[in-house]
């Protein structure tokens, strides 16, 4: 990845310019190389149709953070030794709105990584059409097989540095892999100790009884199969009867699997960094509630449900892809499709690729896919739900009031049903109908350019 030459498309000058001096100003940051790739290619008539995009250098700006901060974290393990990690909040752009994106505890976060994640987020907070600017941040902590006090020393820890950084009109950081529930209660604890401040707009995914939204939970997953839905219908398909691929078994799978279950869809694989299972028979409600409690309260591994349910296979060290379906719903993270992969899907039938998580699917797999007419969701329009929902989190606070479930799922079933919209037809307006990553990169980059011109060379 990262390498110009190996590209499908041809850069015009400009946008290679910019893309060149990125990777040699941080010939490491691959998976950040790959980000900027695919939004710079992508947006290239937009920017060969609207001169004052070059006039006012917005490329090279939008390439480069507003702001990079990065820390140690020390915390205390079971045994009492002292542990030390890296801690980093890539605030990219604020133009249209306070920063807003997810911290990811994981042993692969870099700051590359971060740098990739940030700037996806800049545009799939765009197009939410809510007031939120990019930025995403973490550790290379690694939670899993850690005790929950270990959890808290290093939330502690990490906030205790995070907190300076943060705020309802600056940063308003969320979980993402890695962080859920027990990790984001952990850090707003400890951010309320130190401020003393209710600070309820300050973090959002919290738990409902301190002031979190109803839905926030579900809202990736189901705005994922919402947004799916949506292709299908300007197919003329839906969702009833179709068999669908879902890879991971945290947050975004979970929700993903309930909504489509809902819409009368059979999900049939769930994954972990381990391996992944096959259900024929398909995931219901009552096996659903099983990978719940196995993933969230037990904090168990996915071969667990094969030997709990019959039927059903595991497959160690290999992802669901070679499995026949209609759907695909990679959403365990970056680069878990390949071109292999795709291929694979295509000749198995299946009419739609979902992205669930962020860049799971190769540069060269989105080729093969859109070559084949396979119905592609980038990540940034089909799991910005997540970070809508986290929006509607920060309005509820604001107002110091909640909306029901059914009030929060309605209103993030319009914003996806917009999302798509808006990628479809700027996609068709720039001349390739169906092209919704170059429909969605265009949509969201047009709003922050356009405030970023609009408030000056400083701003
Ligand atoms: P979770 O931590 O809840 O779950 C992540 C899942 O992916 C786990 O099953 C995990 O398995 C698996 N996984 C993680 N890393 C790897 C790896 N290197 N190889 C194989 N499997 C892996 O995270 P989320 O569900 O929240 O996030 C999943 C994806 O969705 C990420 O890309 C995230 O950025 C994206 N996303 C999440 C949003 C949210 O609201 N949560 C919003 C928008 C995007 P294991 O337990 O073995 O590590």
């Amino acid at each position: 990845m990262g390498c110009i030459e190996r590209r499908e498309r041809t850069l015009d000058k400009y946008v290679e310019g910019v893309y060149k001096s990125l990777v040699e100003k941080d010939p490491l940051q691959k998976e950040f190389h790959q980000a900027a790739y695919e939004v710079l290619a992508t947006i290239e008539p937009a920017i060969k149709k609207f001169p004052k995009y070059q006039d006012n250098a917005i490329l090279e700006r939008v390439v480069e953070p507003e702001r990079i901060i990065q820390f140690r974290v020390p915390w205390k393990d079971k045994d009492g030794k002292i542990q030390i990690n890296r801690g980093y909040r890539v605030q990219y752009n604020s133009a249209i709105g306070p920063y807003k994106g997810g911290f990811r505890f994981h042993p692969t976060v870099n700051l590359g990584v971060m740098k990739f994640l940030g700037f996806e987020q800049i545009f799939k907070n765009s197009l939410t059409s809510l007031p939120m600017g990019g930025a995403k941040g973490g550790s290379d902590f690694d939670p899993k097989g850690k005790t929950d006090n270990e959890v808290e020393s290093f939330c502690t820890s990490f906030i205790m540095e995070m907190y300076k950084h943060i705020g309802q009109f600056v940063d308003v950081p969320a979980g993402d892999i890695g962080v859920g529930a027990r990790e984001i209660g952990y850090m707003y604890g400890a951010y309320r100790k130190i401020t003393n401040l209710h600070g309820t707009c300050v973090l959002t995914g919290k738990g409902v009884v301190y002031g979190g939204s109803l839905a926030r939970t579900e809202a990736t997953g189901y705005g994922a199969v919402y947004f799916c839905d949506e292709m299908l219908k300007t197919k003329k398909e839906s969702m009833k009867g179709k068999t669908a691929l879902v890879s991971g078994s945290g947050n975004v799978a979970q929700y993903a699997v309930q909504k489509l279950i809902q819409l009368g869809a059979k999900p049939v694989t769930l994954s972990d960094s381990d391996g992944y299972i096959y259900d024929p028979a398909g995931i219901d409600e009552k096996k659903l509630e099983y990978v719940l409690e196995l993933k969230n309260v037990k904090r168990g591994r996915i071969k667990e449900y094969a030997e709990k349910y019959k039927g059903v296979t595991y497959e160690a060290k290999k992802t669901p892809w070679g499995v026949k379906a209609d759907l695909a719903f990679p959403s365990a993270t970056q680069n878990e499709l390949n071109e292999k992969d795709a291929e694979i899907l295509i000749k198995n039938g299946c009419i739609a690729v979902t992205e669930g998580a962020n860049m799971p699917c190769t540069l060269e797999a989105i080729s093969v896919l859109q070559k084949a007419k396979v119905l592609y969701a980038p990540g940034k329009a089909s799991n910005a739900g997540g970070v809508a929902t986290s929006g509607l989190e920060m309005v509820q606070n604001s107002q110091r009031y909640f909306w029901s479930f059914e009030e929060v799922d309605a209103k993030l079933h319009g914003i996806m049903v917009n999302i798509h919209k808006a990628a479809y037809d700027t996609a068709k307006l720039f001349g390739e109908p169906g092209n919704y990553v170059m429909g969605a990169n265009i949509a969201g980059f047009l709003k922050v350019a356009d405030a970023m011109i609009a408030q000056g060379v400083y701003a």
